[in-house]
């Protein structure tokens, strides 16, 4: 689009929605998300900030009429680009749709605008002596649309389930520019196919979601981590499985592989002795009682073959561990400045094989590798540390995850499952399903999208 198109294009809009709504294409901090560790940086024609839900609705009608893309925007925390204007059009950013529209604690339940920040509505429901699980590590700037988008998990999915799990009801805008209630304050809805969760992990190429019916739980009284080190993946492996094994339902299980480990080891809580090169980390949660009792079952199967086990029982020390926990792909970005990081799924008897071939595939590309993530789930932020001044190391690190993801596929896994496939991962659906499962997907895109305007360029199934 031509620079005199995209100044008629801020002047309409800023008529539609206000002065101070709409910002400069040329904005930098919406024009990249966390794939900027990958170098990755897109142009828009215009930035929009509706103030509301029918403001969202009359900029994607805008835009509808007049042919031109929407991309929309929560917090820009997301790790494939889905959020990176590709070739111009409108950012659509949620970032002032920030209004808790109700919350009912004493029916476990609440309506939130999709602009609002996800550790904001776990710190109400928590004060309303409620739970909202989901809980990725982009919490403090992820939005709940964004996580809707996204079907975001973190490392509570495995005992609570993904954000999906927690959504009954959408508000949403589809083309050309409509306004839609699906479900809402509803714990069950049969009614006609699940629209609602075609729109979760849809990545804002199937509509926009503007607010959201959200189930609460009351909040365990007590949650009790620990963190096990081994020597290697074999024998932290075998503590993952035998947890299963065991019966016990741990809130979380998580793990980080030898360079995980080596490159948060400095800002451990307690100094980790030379050969512990593996970790699990699992949360025990729920009553006081029932907390200690998992807590300590935990404890008897973790320590059988762990070189050390960390376990902290006063608030402080607790934080402390996971907040270590969230700062672990921060410390292995700041290994070389740079990375390339996926996050396939694997079942979970395969993950000691992904885990190893990670670093195997690291290796044939020339590049250091590691990988943490939600074992539990069998979910591997699988990474390939680069400087980023060294195109020739990124290129390589492209082709190491090409092979990343054969390997996941070829496990009887996905090549995601938490970030989705927005930009880095375009192709790869065609690469894991079949023929017939492809052609539905593009037909789903079809009819909710006939234009092709909504966040063009993502999520496809084929290149
Ligand atoms: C340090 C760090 C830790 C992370 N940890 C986790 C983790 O544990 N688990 C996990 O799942 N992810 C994790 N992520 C990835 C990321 O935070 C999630 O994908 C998150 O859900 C993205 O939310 P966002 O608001 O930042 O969305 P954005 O990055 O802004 O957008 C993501 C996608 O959603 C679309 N979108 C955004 N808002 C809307 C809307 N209202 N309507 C329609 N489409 C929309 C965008 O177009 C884009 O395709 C992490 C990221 C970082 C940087």
């Amino acid at each position: 689009m031509s620079t005199t198109a995209s100044t008629s294009l801020e002047r309409d809009l800023t008529a539609l929605l206000g002065a101070g709504s709409v910002l400069p294409g040329t904005t930098r901090s919406y024009l990249t998300d966390a794939t900027e560790s990958r170098n990755l940086r897109g142009k828009a024609d215009a930035i929009a900030l509706p103030a509301d839900a029918d403001q969202v609705a009359r900029t994607v009608g805008w835009c509808y009429d007049h042919d031109v893309a929407i991309i929309p925007r929560g917090g820009g925390t997301g790790f494939t680009g889905g959020a990176v204007p590709l070739d111009g059009g409108v950012v659509l950013s949620l970032e002032r749709l920030r209004k808790t529209r109700h919350l009912d604690p004493e029916l476990w339940r609440a309506a939130v605008e999709a602009g609002v920040i996800t550790a904001d509505l776990r710190r109400r429901a928590r004060e309303n002596g409620l739970f909202y699980p989901p809980d990725p590590g982009s919490a403090e700037q992820s939005q709940l649309g964004g996580n809707i988008a996204t079907n975001a998990g973190g490392p509570h999915a495995f005992k609570y389930g993904v954000t999906g799990a927690w959504i009954t009801g959408l508000e949403v805008v589809l083309a050309p520019g409509e306004l839609v209630r699906i479900g809402g304050p509803l714990r069950k809805d049969v009614a006609g196919y699940d629209i609602k969760s075609l729109m979760i992990g849809s990545e804002g190429t199937l509509g926009v979601v503007t607010a959201a019916w959200v189930k609460l739980v009351p909040a365990p009284e007590t949650a009790l981590p620990l963190a096990a080190l081994y020597p290697d993946s074999a024998a932290g492996c075998a503590a993952i499985e035998m947890i299963l094994g065991s019966g016990i339902v741990a809130a979380a299980i998580e793990y980080l592989d030898a360079g995980a480990v080596a490159a948060t080891r400095g800002a451990f809580p307690v100094e980790l002795p030379d050969n512990a090169r593996f970790m699990v980390l699992a949360d025990a949660d729920g009553t006081a009682d029932e907390a200690a009792r998992i807590h300590e079952e935990l404890n008897e199967v973790l320590s059988e073959q762990a070189v050390l086990v960390h376990a902290p029982t006063d608030a402080k020390e607790i934080n402390a561990l996971w907040r270590w926990r969230d700062g672990a792909s921060l410390a292995v970005t700041a290994q070389r400045g740079g990375k390339v990081s996926e996050d396939i799924v694997v079942p979970i008897d395969r993950l000691q094989q992904a885990i190893d071939e990670t670093v195997e595939i690291g290796r044939r590309h020339d590049i250091e590798a590691c990988s943490w993530g939600h074992a539990g789930d069998g979910n591997l932020h699988s990474t390939f540390m680069i400087d980023l001044d060294d195109p020739a190391e990124l290129e390589r690190a492209e082709h190491a995850a090409e092979d990343l993801f054969a390997l996941a596929i070829q496990l009887g896994g996905s090549v995601s499952g938490e970030h989705g496939i927005g930009l880095v991962k375009n192709g790869q659906i065609a690469a894991q399903w079949q023929p017939a499962a492809v052609a539905m997907h593009e037909a789903i895109k079809r009819c909710f999208d006939p234009k092709g305007l909504l966040n063009p360029g993502k999520k496809l199934a084929r290149v």
